[in-house]
């Protein structure tokens, strides 16, 4: 369970979170959405205890991201647009690694043949990080959160550099672990894949949360009907100032 309170982030002058509440439940995928400079990234990144929020309370299965992280880490995995991996570990060696820091490391090697196969890791097992394409690079982030069999997950822009095959898979696994009860939080421009994927959207702009819902209570509100997550994005973006009400 991820639930976020009144968060804010002032960097310097830009207020770029701005009491933002929202909560992500066991088994549910939910959209972060917005136009660019919204506060998505921002955001993921203070409830995954990387930025301190300015204000707010982020609680990740009940621990505090800021004043009980070791505990609220335990549970959460985090996707970053930009995988920071190391790059003189093989693939092999950083997925043990992960798995060791997460004490799995039974689950990983029993798993790890199926695991590797799935993101087409397999010949690239022994293959130093440094090695490997955007792409790959941006699997192998997504297997280190899957290794680590976290109930919490944030993942920032995780379809970008990723091909068809890859993507498709990495929806699978994002709706396998939503099933399994994981509480999963994506941020993403793709407006059709987030239709698709996601149970929930939350829509920010200029930090301030917009709407929140899913595509039906989008649409009734909107009195749209019928409407793709796309219209409903681009009408409630242009039109409309931003407010903290759902
Ligand atoms: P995008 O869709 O373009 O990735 P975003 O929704 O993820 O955007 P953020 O990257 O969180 O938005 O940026 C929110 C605001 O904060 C923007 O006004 C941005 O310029 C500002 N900002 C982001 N990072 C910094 C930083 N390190 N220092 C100062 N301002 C920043």
């Amino acid at each position: 369970m991820l639930e976020v309170r009144q968060l804010v982030k002032d960097y310097r002058k830009t207020r770029a979170v701005d009491e933002v509440s929202f909560v992500v439940a066991p088994g549910e995928i939910v959209g972060l959405l917005g136009p660019n400079g919204a506060g998505k990234t921002t955001a993921l990144r203070c409830i995954a205890g990387i930025l301190k929020p300015t204000a707010g309370q982020v609680l990740i299965n009940g621990f505090d991201i800021v004043e009980d992280q070791a505990r609220a880490k335990a549970g959460l995995a985090f996707v970053p647009e930009v995988p920071g991996l190391y790059d003189l570990l093989t693939v092999d060696e950083h997925l043990r690694f992960v798995a060791m820091c997460f004490d799995k490391l039974d689950v990983y090697d029993a798993e790890k043949e199926t695991l590797l196969e799935r993101y087409n890791l397999l010949e690239k097992r022994n293959e130093l990080v440094a090695t490997l394409s955007k792409g790959m690079k941006q699997k192998l982030a997504v297997a280190c959160a899957l290794v680590h069999d976290a109930n919490v997950m944030l993942l920032d822009e995780p379809m970008i550099g990723i091909d068809p095959a890859g993507a498709h898979e990495l929806k699978m696994e994002l709706a396998r672990a939503r099933d399994a009860g994981a509480a999963v939080l994506v941020s993403t421009h793709l407006l059709d894949t987030a239709e698709k994927l996601c149970d929930r959207v939350i829509i920010l702009a200029r930090g301030k949360k917009l709407t929140e819902g899913t595509l039906a209570e989008l649409r009734d509100r909107s009195q749209m009907t019928d409407a793709s997550l796309e219209d409903l994005f681009l009408s409630l973006t242009q039109d409309r100032e931003p407010t903290n009400d759902p």
